[in-house]
């Protein structure tokens, strides 16, 4: 049995065994191993479950920007705050066609489609069907945040063609009410019920940097760790700075080796998930994402914006993945990256 002294259970993680029955107890005792031993573990785990050398290119459109009624404190995006966002009505089906084939050209091999909205309203959500069809005939993984589902509303994206569905907790059970109001982590959690129940795979990850405590980055790791069945995706975001949202009260950047270890224990604690290190990469050194890489962090977004955020030029994360041994098809052909950002970014705005 694990004891907080044990906090591994070599054994069962040995054999990779998925748990869900992380004790805080356990997620603390991990998180404080001294960084060595951590990261030695975590690699382990990663090694057994990945191939180390292997990072998943990811490409994320903003289908419908701004003017959400949601109060996520942290965002851009939102009705409540003055950020300067402008709000757009849901993109045509031929401009996110266009935008996908692009970036699946140019290495992506995921394509995520992103609305504001506190949940589609059905007529959006045909057009949002018929633009998943379009994108998975294009030989690409399909993935969609739209806000809050019903149980119809993920079958018919599910039947559409969509392969995850991406909802995230955003942090602990704790904190949470102190950065949204306006929909319940009760809420999220059934909308996650309900794209597992129509067959989706889940994409389902938190921000680091809100102002939130280590108790906090480990409670949210846990909550993702104890659901029925880990995430397939986790998306570990570091806070991107945005104007004239309350979070600007509380935030403070994670100290870089925080987050290292939130990574870790992420890959140790949901072996088979794809760990992704999303937003917020613009702010973290070259040396930061090596070492994510190396604690488990096996995705990234490409494209110079993420939403209405700035991420890393293409031509630097193929420079990264390069020297760092990555496979990737960015490197032979981030010119065209770069091409596809700037339509990808024209498109969304
Ligand atoms: S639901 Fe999404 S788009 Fe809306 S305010 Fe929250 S994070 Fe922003």
């Amino acid at each position: 049995m694990s004891t907080p002294l044990d906090p591994i259970d070599d054994e069962r993680n040995a054999a990779d065994q998925p748990r869900h029955d992380w004790t805080r107890a356990q997620a603390e005792a991990l998180y404080d191993l001294p960084f060595a031993d951590l990261i030695f573990r975590s690699q382990s785990i990663h090694r057994r479950n990945f191939d180390p050398n292997r990072v998943e290119i990811a490409s994320l459109l903003s289908i419908k920007t701004g003017g959400c009624p949601e109060d996520c404190g942290y965002c851009s995006q939102s009705a409540h705050y003055r950020t300067g966002v402008k709000a757009t009505r849901l993109m045509d089906i031929s401009a996110v066609v266009q935008t996908a084939r692009r970036a699946r050209d140019a290495g992506a091999s995921r394509f995520c489609m992103a609305a504001a909205w506190r949940n589609p309203k059905d007529r959006d959500l045909d057009q949002v069907c018929a633009m998943v069809s379009a994108v998975k005939d294009l030989g690409m993984e399909t993935c969609a945040t739209l806000g809050m589902l019903s149980e119809d509303q993920a079958r018919r994206l599910q039947e559409a063609g969509l392969d995850f569905y991406n909802h995230n907790v955003d942090t602990s059970p704790e904190f949470y009410g102190q950065i949204i109001t306006t929909r319940t982590m009760q809420d999220r959690i059934e909308t996650l019920g309900f794209a597992r129940k129509a067959g989706l795979k889940v994409c389902c990850g938190g921000i680091v940097g809100l102002g939130e405590t280590i108790d906090d980055r480990l409670g949210m790791l846990m909550l993702l760790a104890n659901l029925e069945a880990h995430p397939e995706s986790v998306p570990i975001n570091m806070w991107n700075e945005v104007d004239g949202v309350p979070v600007n009260n509380t935030a403070e950047r994670p100290d870089p080796i925080s987050l290292v270890r939130v990574i870790a224990v992420a890959r140790i604690m949901m072996p088979g998930s794809v760990v992704r290190l999303s937003a917020g990469r613009q702010y973290m050194t070259d040396e930061l994402q090596a070492l994510c890489f190396v604690a488990g962090a096996n995705s990234i977004f490409i494209g110079d914006v993420l939403l209405t955020t700035k991420n890393p030029q293409t031509s630097r994360d193929a420079s990264l993945l390069d020297r760092l041994g990555i496979a990737s098809k960015l490197d032979s052909v981030s010119a065209k990256v770069q091409i596809a950002d700037e339509a990808a970014v024209k498109a969304a705005v």
